[in-house]
């Protein structure tokens, strides 16, 4: 259980991080329902945490700013006095041929999945290095760790996401703080919704379970990683893909 323990789940608006946040809370976290513009969205997952007896609050915040992230991490220290979960779950694609993508279309999804990343850990692990203990959770993509036609930027995003994460796993493990990414498959969310039929059926061909996966699969995995149980466990990728990675 994660009583008193305080999570920030990035894009937990909507999809996976909506999921992360509400699994952490009915586990007994405060959870920070951080989102970029969907406040309305992020409104909701605070209402239902808190209509299911658990605690959150909604930051707005771009996290492919860097100074903004800082102050959002300031923030969230202060009205809650610790800091013990970092889940970096929003991301974007802006998907495209590499011979026809944009610098733009590029640097949009590195700055949001990667340098998000890495800004909102410079700033949680100054606080979990004086608690001595924490847990970083990086969400990557199979996508990263196979490649993707088509994603040459956001493949690239969640590879560097699992590099950063063994960077930090291996700077933070001396102060009891773990990092680990989790690579899920296809998850059923407005990120995968708006594939066309062909694209679906053709990835759901590629699936040993022959499905899509729910928000929820992903949010258990995060649950145990962040868990007390999972304290022996750092710089790993745990794959929630319905093996499609193996
Ligand atoms: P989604 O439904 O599109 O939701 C994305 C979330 O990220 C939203 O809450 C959005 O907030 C937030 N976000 C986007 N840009 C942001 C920014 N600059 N600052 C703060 N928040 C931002 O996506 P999802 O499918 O749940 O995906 C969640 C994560 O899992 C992503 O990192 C994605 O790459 C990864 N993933 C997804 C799948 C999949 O099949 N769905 C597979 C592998 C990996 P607002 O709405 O407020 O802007």
């Amino acid at each position: 259980m994660l009583n008193g323990k305080t999570a920030i789940v990035t894009g937990a608006s909507r999809g996976i991080g909506r999921a992360i946040a509400c699994k952490l809370a009915a586990q007994g976290a405060a959870v920070v329902v951080n989102y970029n513009g969907s406040e309305d969205k992020a409104k909701e997952v605070e209402q239902e945490i808190r209509q299911a007896g658990g605690t959150a609050s909604i930051y707005q915040c771009n996290v492919a700013d860097y100074a903004q992230c800082k102050k959002f991490i300031q923030d969230v220290i202060q009205e809650y006095g610790c800091l013990d979960i970092l889940v970096n779950n929003a991301g974007i694609t802006k998907d495209g041929l590499l011979m026809k993508m944009s610098e733009e279309d590029f640097d949009q999804v590195i700055d949001t999945n990667l340098k998000g990343a890495f800004h909102t850990i410079r700033f949680a692990s100054r606080q979990m290095l004086k608690q001595r203990s924490g847990r970083i959770i990086n969400m990557s993509s199979v996508s990263g760790v196979a490649g993707n036609a088509g994603q040459a930027n956001y493949a690239a995003s969640k590879a560097g996401l699992i590099g950063l994460t063994k960077a930090a796993a291996r700077e933070l493990a001396s102060r009891g703080i773990t990092v680990n990414a989790i690579a899920p498959g296809f998850i059923e969310t407005d990120m995968t919704d708006v594939l066309p039929e062909k694209v679906k059926e053709a990835s759901v061909a590629q699936i040993p379970l022959g499905r899509f996966g729910k928000p929820e699969q992903v949010a258990a995995a995060a649950a145990f990683l962040a868990s007390e149980e999972a304290g022996y466990i750092t710089g790993q990728v745990l794959h929630v893909d319905g093996g499609m990675v193996m």
